[in-house]
């Protein structure tokens, strides 16, 4: 049994649904975008869904819109995806890494806390692996400083918090269509907010600065641009795959939740190993993978443990390779030192990311158990 860490659930119905776009011979600014805003909207419960090119694109243009630039400080998770960062430093702003929480993987709160609040713009709360946050904390602390709160919510689709669905726990989220996520638009992503300024700017701002879309010129062509913008639009076909995708997603979440029950329960039974839960506090997952991680002082080693899940036909990841401010980009521009984000660096060395997609049924759930406890036990001490 072969089973990769992520695959794309596309079958006849998102074929059937790309090959209608093609013919229609409407490839961008068509109802198929139309359409996946609004069912995304009313699935995360927001008012306004604005679909874009990738997650780091709504990240960026959120940003943007805000006049988050040169001066400003954002709080960005020591542990996620390197662009929650990089959109800090396009813009020209810097970048406030916090450590991460050793239970959860999430920002730790208490060196949140401990932060100068007083300089902070932005705070980017990442739901990493799709658990939420402590988002009363950080609603409290950003409140205080009159910053703004952007959800990074790539693997958070189907996360609650409080029963609220991630997406519309702060000023506004953003989520990621990339093929291996929970649901893919090929590439993409989706903006959500219940704040209508926030969200008419997004709109403008992601077809550069045009003060009228298609569908508001009177006259074919004529338009005026009283503003920057980016292009950073979602196009047609990406929209008729996200949208056929979105009616699967709550079998799939159901599926996800099964298969990462049998492995957790698997890897409890071995010694030193971490495992973060799916529930804590007001927060649920939307379990996006299952990170096993290694004890930090190295006695089980990485690749060993990696090397035989290859060599039983699993495929895994690494969520994510190394703490964020440790990548060369960012260590040689702010002189960061290894030891700095300790929590967030044994995340970065120690973890293995195993697949819990719907691609793997029960069987293979099973299997991934089996597997991972056998390839633990071989390379343990
Ligand atoms: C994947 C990911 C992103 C980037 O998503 P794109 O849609 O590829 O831009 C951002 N943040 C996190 C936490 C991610 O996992």
């Amino acid at each position: 049994m072969q089973i990769p860490f992520g695959r794309p659930n596309i079958d006849d119905e998102e074929i059937a649904a790309v090959t209608e776009v093609l013919r229609s011979g409407t490839l961008v600014h068509g109802s198929q975008t139309h359409a996946f805003e609004e069912a995304f909207a009313a699935r995360v419960g927001v008012r306004h869904a604005i679909a874009v090119s990738s997650c780091t694109a709504g990240l960026h243009l959120a940003l943007f819109v805000r006049g988050i630039g040169p001066g400003h400080r954002v709080v960005v998770p020591a542990m996620t995806h390197v662009a929650t960062a990089h959109v800090v430093e396009l813009q020209g702003a810097t970048p406030i890494f916090v450590d991460v929480d050793p239970a959860t993987g999430n920002l730790d709160i208490d060196a949140l806390k401990d932060l100068d609040s007083d300089g902070i713009d932005a705070i980017m709360p990442v739901h990493y692996l799709g658990l939420p946050c402590d988002m009363v904390a950080i609603r409290r602390i950003a409140s205080e400083a009159g910053a703004m709160v952007i959800e990074d919510c790539a693997l958070a689709v189907g996360a609650t918090y409080e029963g609220r669905s991630a997406g519309s726990l702060g000023d506004c989220g953003s989520f990621s269509f990339y093929p291996v996520k929970h649901l893919t638009s090929i590439e993409g992503g989706m903006v959500t907010t219940d704040d209508g300024e926030l969200a008419a700017a997004i709109r403008k701002r992601r077809a550069f600065g045009y003060n009228r879309d298609l569908s508001q010129r009177t006259r074919p062509g004529i338009y005026d641009v009283d503003a920057l913008g980016f292009n950073y639009r979602m196009n047609e076909v990406e929209a008729a795959v996200g949208l056929v995708q979105l009616g699967k997603l709550e079998d799939w979440l159901e599926q996800r939740a099964r298969n990462h029950s049998v492995i957790a329960e698997a890897l409890a039974t071995l010694d030193g190993i971490t495992v973060f839960p799916s529930e804590v506090g007001a927060a649920r997952s939307s379990h996006y993978c299952l990170n096993l991680v290694l004890p930090a002082d190295g006695s089980i080693d990485r690749d060993a443990v990696q090397d035989g899940l290859i060599a039983r036909g699993i495929g895994t990841s690494i969520h994510y390779p190394s703490a964020v401010p440790m990548f060369t980009y960012y260590r040689e521009r702010y002189g960061y030192r290894s030891g700095q984000f300790p929590v967030a660096e044994w995340l970065g060395s120690q973890t293995i990311s195993l697949p819990v997609g719907p691609h793997l049924g029960d069987d293979g759930a099973q299997h991934v158990a089996q597997a991972v406890t056998a390839a633990v036990q071989d390379v343990a001490p």
